[in-house]
């Protein structure tokens, strides 16, 4: 009886917090197509395949893949081309510059609001990897929820959904998109990135947020609650959230569990590939941080 009970306030919660969001089946089309077409799996032009996104001319290819994905869901996106500083030693401060693009898209407030929150994953893979968790998954999460947001009645806030290129060279792209934000002076809400969200291999779908100190913690933490999804709080700074922590913006990485040893084996390996990722966590996850950006754009 107790069990029922809460089964079915938590079916209640989840289903108003989820008010606005399109049906299971929609996204995951979405995001398996996208994963597909980003991991060698499925031909994303005539005869033409990606298999990874380590090198200068594979990153070319898979902007060429978002933009296109961005442009098949009625968004309107860009490129933010950068060059950035490798101070990786003299000579390559002076000759080799990182030079990279961030695809990105604005959606634009249903009322006057100058506050945007940014929503991004990066696209880039180590060599030798199809990235399929590492980080076709985040950008898959992402991808579905600008699809989502752009559908809502109502946004009290402007969103912004990027996609970074090397976050493998030491997070170079979000470096370069912080460094833009403050430049052109956006007011920034908050920074959500997602980075592998695809493998729950002991089934409890739990998430990880980092920082423990965001202030966006407490969004997760309630969202958790109302979708029965434990959220653990971690310090992991190894990912594109940095670059924005750094440059003084409220931000946070949601990711897959490591504290409890649900360490996904295939990690920057050639075995990293869509066949082993697990969508209905994907879907869960997608869910839960579809939750929060309900809220943001509720809430005022
Ligand atoms: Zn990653």
């Amino acid at each position: 009886m107790k069990l029922y009970i809460k089964l079915f306030v938590a079916t209640l919660i989840g289903f108003s917090s989820c008010a606005n969001a399109q049906p299971k089946k929609e996204v995951e089309i979405l995001q398996k197509q996208l994963i597909s077409r980003m991991t060698g799996n499925e031909e994303w032009s005539d005869s033409k395949i990606l298999e990874e996104r380590g090198s200068n001319k594979d990153r070319k290819t898979a902007a060429e893949i978002l933009i296109h994905a961005l442009t098949e869901i009625s968004l309107d996106p860009e490129r933010h081309k950068y060059m950035y500083p490798n101070v990786n030693g003299l000579v390559d401060l002076l000759f080799s510059p990182f030079r990279g693009t961030n695809v990105y898209a604005a959606i634009p407030a249903t009322t006057d609001s100058d506050e945007f929150v940014i929503i991004g994953a990066h696209y880039d893979s180590v060599p030798g990897a199809p990235g399929a968790d590492d980080n076709a998954t985040g950008v898959a999460m992402v991808y579905a929820l600008a699809y989502q947001i752009s559908k809502m009645e109502h946004r009290a806030r402007n969103f912004t959904v990027v996609f970074f290129d090397q976050e493998e060279s030491d997070e170079i792209g979000s470096k370069a998109f912080a460094r833009k934000l403050k430049k052109e002076g956006v007011k920034v809400h908050s920074v959500h990135v997602a980075d592998m969200v695809g493998w729950d291999s002991d089934g409890d779908l739990a998430i990880e947020i980092s920082p423990a100190r965001s202030l966006m913690v407490p969004a997760y933490e309630n969202a958790g609650k109302d979708l029965d999804v434990p959220v653990y709080k971690t310090n992991v700074m190894s990912s594109d959230h940095k670059s924005f922590h750094d440059a003084g913006y409220t931000s946070i990485l949601i990711t897959e569990e490591y504290a409890n040893g649900d360490f996904n084996p295939n990690y920057h390996s050639s075995d990293d590939t869509i066949d082993k990722l697990n969508f209905e966590y994907l879907y869960s996850c997608t869910a839960l941080m579809f939750a929060v950006m309900s809220n943001l754009s509720s809430e005022k």
